[in-house]
Parts: structure tokens; C-alpha cells; sequence
């Protein structure tokens, strides 16, 4: 029987972003269960398979030549919602925006990126990403309270519970968050929520340093291209006392700004303190959008030029210059994720065990793993 034939049943046209790799397999499991028996057929055929969300970060990390795309499109249900609880449980594949539109009618919030298009929860949490909210909400990863995930050999494994103190043992869906998809799917998620603040402002400042130490808990402090926006929530008074203090100019609700584009992305991270100075550091040219107080920087530039340098500077500080997206000779010219972290053999061996055929995501990892 031929490959294709293999899985047929699974082959759907469910996968309708842009900017699919080339693959002549394509698959979009409708239930978990589906998923299980697409991942260990994978397995025995020994085949690479390529994990698609909503394709919206597909450029991080090492480059991969996929026999199989496995689209989570399909697998997009609500599973279980208790707003007393605030907590909510979702298949990995349901867009974020749609997520956050559904909680926002019962004024609660996920809090995961404030501008995801058609990024979906399994993508956000095996990107290990977390919105510019994180100044005030902390990291998406604290706020995973169990996950399902199905290995590379089709296994499902849950860890994690519903309630807000679970853990016991090992926190495995903290090592789901972040992983890329080398460890497999991640098929389901029970999210932590917050109450929507009943009044938001953004403000315009001209000096976000100091409106960062300004501000008391901003929601975020987020500056592009030299301009500065302070994202304030909680009651009327205590937002109001904080825009005197602020003294810029106001707009009422969230107001986000895309991310800079540009031929080459990336990400630079370093230690809070250091984000000034990173800023100062940009090669000429590039195109940024940083997290004053938090340390993450979104740029865009038209090539690597000055790339090297201050990567070196930034891993110097124990941060990283990833690459997020760019023209594939960059990555073979370039590691996409700067120098390995210690400890790959032993990254390599969890690996070994979730997806001992190294069927999802090979070599997408940093270090190529
Ligand atoms: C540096 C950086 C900057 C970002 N900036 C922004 C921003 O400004 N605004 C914003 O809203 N978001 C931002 N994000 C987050 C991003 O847009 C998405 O939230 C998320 O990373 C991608 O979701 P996706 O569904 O499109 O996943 P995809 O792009 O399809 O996949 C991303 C990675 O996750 C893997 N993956 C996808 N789904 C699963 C799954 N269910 N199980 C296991 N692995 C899976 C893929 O194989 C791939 O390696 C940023 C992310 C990064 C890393």
C-alpha cells in the first residue's frame, strides 16, 4: 500500500493558510483519537512530520523538509469552560482570537498575544509565546494548568489538572510550553483566565523608561520605533490617577501595535535591565517593537547585516538572537537560534522518549535536535 493510501481518511482540505511548505501529504485529524493512530502510522513509516497551527511562526527555529504536514485546524473545540473557576479547556487547534472573542462576552481573558491572526493555542503554547501583557499577567506558561499531548508514537499523555494548585510530581505541561513540537501534539489545553479590567486606557508617552517607572504595575510599557505606549487596566480611579501621572496622550481601550515586517524577523531577548541598551545596539535601519521591563524586542530588517555582532553581545548578557523568519539561504548561512543552551544530550534523550522515531519536528530545536 502506498503512503498516501495510508492515510487517506485523513487527508482533508482543512488547510487554508498561505505559505504551506511543499508537502504532498496533508492531514487535519478531527479528533484526538484520529490524531493518536496518524502520529503512530507516522511512527512505523518512519516518516518527518511537520506540526501546522496557523502557520503564523512556521520560520522559527531549524527548517524542515516534511513527508507529512499534520494541521490542527480540525481540532478546535470547546471542551469545557467554568467562569467561577476561571478556567477554560480548549482543543489545541481553536484560533486564539476566537478563544479570547468568546471569553470577552462573560469579561474574562485569556491574556495569550494581543494581535494573533490566525495563531491557535496548541501554536502559541509550543512557541512558548507570551503577549506584551506578560509585565503585569506573567508568561502564557504559568498559566497552563493541564495539557493533553500525543508523542511522536501516538501516545496520549495528560498531566497537569483543572484546578489552579495541581501539581504533583513533574510539571510536564510547562515542558510542553516551548517545546516546538519535538516532544508531539499538543492536542488539548486548560487554560488559567483573568477578569477583564473594567477600565483600560493606552497613553502615548514620549520617555517610556520613564513612564515605566512611572506607571504602578502597568499592564504593558510597549515602545516601537521610538514611540512609547503605556497600557494601564484595573477600576476608573485607579486608572485615572495613573494618566496624570503619566501626562501623554490617551485613547480609551487597548490600543496594540502590529509588529514590525520586514525581509528578515527576529527576536532578541535579554535581561530586563538590558532592554535599553539592546534598543541602542540595533543595527542601523532595523525596525523594533520592545517590552520595556520585560526584555523582548521584535525587529525587522532588510538582511543579516550586524546580525552577528549583536547577537554575541546579547548572548553575552545570557540572552539569544533567534531568527524568526526570513529567505532560506539565511538559515544555512546562520544558526537560527545562536549558540546551543548546555544540557542538549539531555534535551535530546526527553526527546528520544516522547517521539523515539523523531517523527514531529525534527531538527527544529535549538542545537538541531
Ligand atoms: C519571536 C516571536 C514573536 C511573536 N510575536 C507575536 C506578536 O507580535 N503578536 C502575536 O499575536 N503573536 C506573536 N507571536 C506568537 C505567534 O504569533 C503565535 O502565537 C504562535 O507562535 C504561532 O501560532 P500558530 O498557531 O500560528 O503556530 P504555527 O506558526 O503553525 O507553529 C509554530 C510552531 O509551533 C508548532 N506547533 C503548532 N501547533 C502545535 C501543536 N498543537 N502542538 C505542538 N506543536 C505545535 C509548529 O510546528 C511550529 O514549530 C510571536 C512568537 C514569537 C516566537
Amino acid at each position: 500500500m502506498t503512503i498516501a493510501a495510508v492515510f487517506a481518511s485523513y487527508v482533508r482540505p482543512a488547510v487554508a493558510d498561505s505559505g504551506l511548505p511543499e508537502c504532498d501529504l496533508m492531514v487535519a485529524p478531527q479528533t484526538i483519537d484520529e490524531l493518536e493512530h496518524i502520529l503512530d502510522l507516522a511512527s512505523e513509516h518512519q516518516l518527518k512530520a511537520v506540526i501546522w497551527g496557523g502557520g503564523t511562526h512556521q520560520g522559527i527555529g531549524g527548517r524542515i523538509d516534511p513527508d507529512l504536514l499534520i494541521a490542527t485546524s480540525q481540532l478546535n473545540r470547546l471542551i469545557d469552560w467554568q467562569p467561577e473557576d476561571f478556567t477554560v479547556t480548549v482543543e489545541a487547534g481553536m484560533r486564539v482570537s476566537d478563544l479570547e472573542e468568546m471569553l470577552a462576552d462573560r469579561g474574562q481573558m485569556a491574556v495569550l498575544p494581543e494581535l494573533p491572526g490566525a495563531a491557535t493555542i496548541g501554536g502559541v503554547m509550543a512557541a512558548g509565546v507570551s503577549g506584551w501583557r506578560r509585565a503585569r499577567y506573567g508568561p502564557t506558561r504559568d498559566r497552563v494548568l493541564e495539557v493533553d499531548l500525543v508523542t511522536g508514537d501516538g501516545r496520549r499523555v495528560r498531566a497537569g489538572g483543572r484546578v489552579v494548585k495541581n501539581v504533583t510530581g513533574f510539571d510536564l505541561p510547562r515542558l510542553a510550553v516551548g517545546s516546538y513540537g519535538s516532544l508531539g501534539v499538543i492536542a488539548q489545553a486548560c487554560l488559567k483566565l483573568w477578569p477583564e479590567p473594567s477600565t483600560k486606557v493606552t497613553v502615548s508617552v514620549a520617555d517610556g523608561d520613564r513612564a515605566l517607572a512611572t506607571a504602578y504595575r502597568p499592564t504593558a510599557v510597549v515602545e516601537s520605533d521610538g514611540v512609547a505606549k503605556v497600557y494601564l487596566g484595573g477600576t476608573e480611579a485607579e486608572v485615572d490617577g495613573q494618566v496624570e501621572a503619566l501626562d501623554g496622550t490617551v485613547v480609551p481601550g487597548w490600543s496594540w501595535e502590529p509588529e514590525p515586517t520586514g525581509v528578515v524577523g527576529w527576536s532578541l531577548r535579554v535581561p530586563p535591565a538590558s532592554t535599553r541598551s539592546a534598543i541602542e545596539r540595533l543595527p542601523s535601519g532595523w525596525r523594533y517593537q520592545a517590552g520595556l521591563g520585560v526584555g523582548e524586542i521584535k525587529a525587522a530588517s532588510v538582511d543579516a547585516e550586524g546580525a552577528a555582532e549583536l547577537r554575541a553581545w546579547a548572548e553575552s548578557q545570557g540572552g539569544a538572537l533567534v531568527i524568526v523568519s526570513g529567505p532560506a539561504g539565511l538559515y544555512s548561512d546562520m544558526d537560527p537560534w545562536g549558540t546551543p543552551p548546555p544540557g542538549l544530550d539531555l534535551q535530546r534523550e526527553l526527546i528520544r522518549r516522547f517521539d523515539p522515531c523523531r517523527v514531529v519536528n525534527p531538527g527544529r530545536l535549538p542545537g538541531g535536535i
